[in-house]
């Protein structure tokens, strides 16, 4: 088991924000005896947050497939055969119906998804057009659209965007596993100019890829020691996709994907730390641990939030026999967040999320 360079560091009280993780610290988190870890990690997790509170999030993907990236998960990449149908950018007015849908619902942020590689400039408009809608709305907005260059974040701020997602994936180390069509320099680079165009980052990976748990450990290693700790930490259990090379993995070990969470929680204790993809397949014990664990936010549903959605109605039953709560966030209608009002996007995808 790796040496903790200072077990202090691991002291339940006080957690300060470090930016200085060691890989050898990291992967010591992740030995510990299973009660311990969560013990820490609760304990954290209480140091920041109510325990009793979940973010609930939703989001909707605007533009779905025909990426021409080649991520080995993915069920959006063109070069797959998955049966995910290849649709252009929606309208802002088909857009604009879902957000009005979303607040209805007591949405307070939406989040829009396209399966690009990056944008194309001429693209950025019709993007823009859709924030500054949306916005309008009084919601908070989110956008997961691909590679950004600085200019493109700026345009994409000034239409008032507030959070961007731009996933790292996985280790460094095991990057090129998983990823030949670029590089994860090209990510760290496009969430500096997110961060330098003074927007949000929602920034994450995914486990039960095949890594091992140093890798698990380079994953958080690295979100964990970026310039600031991304706002929204999505940990995605990989969902297996027929016809994506990553079809017939090894199932991730349900108690190691806990410890995933656990870690995170411990790297990065203000963050939401957000069970996504694969939570569908999760037991209700599985995602009770995760709570446990200091998981503080998901994504609701693989349908718009409606009544009768039975993924809804089974959350919300969870949530009922957990004694859980959706975390109450307001919003006005600059973006700034206030105690009062559900704190929740809006989900349609057919297939998931790019979150690239
Ligand atoms: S994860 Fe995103 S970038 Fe990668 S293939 Fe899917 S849609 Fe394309």
């Amino acid at each position: 088991m790796p040496a903790l360079q200072d077990a202090s560091a691991l002291a339940p009280l006080p957690a300060p924000l470090r930016h200085d993780w060691g890989r050898g610290e990291v992967e010591a988190l992740f030995d510990l005896p299973f009660t311990e870890l969560l013990y820490r990690a609760a304990a954290v997790h209480r140091q920041h947050f109510d325990p009793a509170e979940v973010q609930v999030s939703t989001l909707l993907s605007v533009k779905t497939g025909g990426c021409p990236e080649d991520c080995a998960y993915c069920p959006q990449a063109q070069r797959y055969h998955t049966g995910v149908e290849a649709q252009k950018l929606m309208s802002t007015e088909a857009v604009l119906e879902k957000a009005r849908q979303a607040k209805a619902a007591g949405a307070s942020r939406f989040c829009m998804g396209a399966a690009w590689r990056s944008p194309k400039d001429r693209d950025i408009p019709k993007v823009a057009a859709m924030i500054r809608e949306v916005k309008a709305l009084g919601l908070e907005t989110c956008a997961t659209l691909g590679m950004l260059s600085q200019t493109q974040a700026g345009a994409l701020k000034a239409a008032g965007l507030d959070y961007y997602n731009h996933n790292i994936d996985t280790d460094p180390e095991y990057y090129g596993s998983i990823i030949h069509t670029r590089e994860m320099q090209d990510r760290l680079d496009t969430l500096a100019h997110v961060r330098d165009a003074g927007m949000k980052t929602c920034c994450g990976g995914i486990v039960g890829m095949g890594e091992s748990r140093r890798q698990r450990a380079g994953l958080l290693q690295t979100l964990a020691t970026l310039p600031a700790h991304p706002d929204s930490v999505p940990i995605n259990r990989l969902v297996q996709v027929e016809g994506t090379p990553l079809h017939g993995t090894t199932e991730l070990d349900p108690f190691e994907f806990v410890r995933t969470i656990a870690v995170a929680r411990i790297l990065m204790p203000r963050s939401m730390v957000r069970l996504s993809a694969g939570r569908e397949a999760m037991s209700d014990e599985l995602q009770a641990l995760c709570f446990a664990a200091g998981a503080n936010s998901i994504f609701y549903g693989e349908k718009l939030l409606t009544t009768g959605n039975p993924d809804t109605e089974r959350d919300q039953a969870l949530f009922a026999r957990l004694g859980l709560r959706p975390m109450q966030v307001a919003v006005d209608a600059d973006g700034h967040d206030h105690a009062g009002t559900v704190h929740a996007e809006i989900v349609e995808p057919a297939a998931r999320p790019c979150a690239a």
